[in-house]
């Protein structure tokens, strides 16, 4: 058995998309293991994005670039850089200003290969680009274009950990061990 950390940020609460897409890990078969409606501490998002992890901020960096780059825009007269760790400290920034924005549905989800599933599920972190069937590719829209041109994030509805390492560092962050459980 894998567990994996969920959260359906504030887009999905606002959105009233709670119910239709926990419907969705149900039916797969994954185990809701804790669940909860919270408004995210600053010192929490702090750590579920954790400033000292550099390939995370670099590659996020990158991507963005990469956007940028396909679309023929300049990161510099956008974004004032195209260092790309810049870029993704400031990414960052507007990330956590995004899942605090509003209240989100936190939720551990049980099965084997739970983080991969998830993720399949969940669909590419793109909504352009996420397949029909998948969360972001069925109910989101957004654009890095606009998302960076309006200085804040990609909305694309869900968090997923990305892999079982990355669940193992984000759970104990949302939940005590007496909120996780198991039947
Ligand atoms: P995922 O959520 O698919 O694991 P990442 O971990 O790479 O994707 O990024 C975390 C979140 O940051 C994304 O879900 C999205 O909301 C936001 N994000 C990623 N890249 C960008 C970007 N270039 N500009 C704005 N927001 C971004
Ligand atoms: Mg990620």
């Amino acid at each position: 058995m894998e567990q994996t950390l969920v959260i359906l940020k504030p887009d999905a609460v606002k959105r009233n998309l709670m119910g239709e897409i926990i419907t969705r890990f149900e039916k797969v078969g994954l185990k809701l293991a804790a669940v909860k409606l919270v408004t995210a501490k600053k010192e929490i998002v702090d750590k579920h994005y954790p400033k000292d992890r550099d390939e995370l901020w670099f590659g996020i960096g990158n991507k963005t670039l990469e956007n940028y780059e396909n679309l023929g825009m300049d990161p510099i007269e956008s974004l004032g850089t195209s260092d790309p760790r810049e870029i993704g400290k400031m990414v960052r920034v507007w990330l956590m200003d995004y899942i605090m924005q509003g209240p989100v549905l936190v939720m551990v989800l049980e099965a084997p290969h739970a983080v991969e599933l998830v993720r399949k599920l969940a669909g590419h972190t793109l909504p352009l680009l996420a397949a029909p069937g998948t969360i972001r590719g069925d109910y989101a829209y957004d654009s890095s274009y606009l998302a960076n041109s309006n200085k804040r994030a990609i909305e694309n509805l869900v968090h997923a950990s990305g892999t079982v390492e990355e669940a193992k560092y984000e759970i104990p962050l949302w939940f005590t061990p007496s909120e996780i459980h198991s039947y």
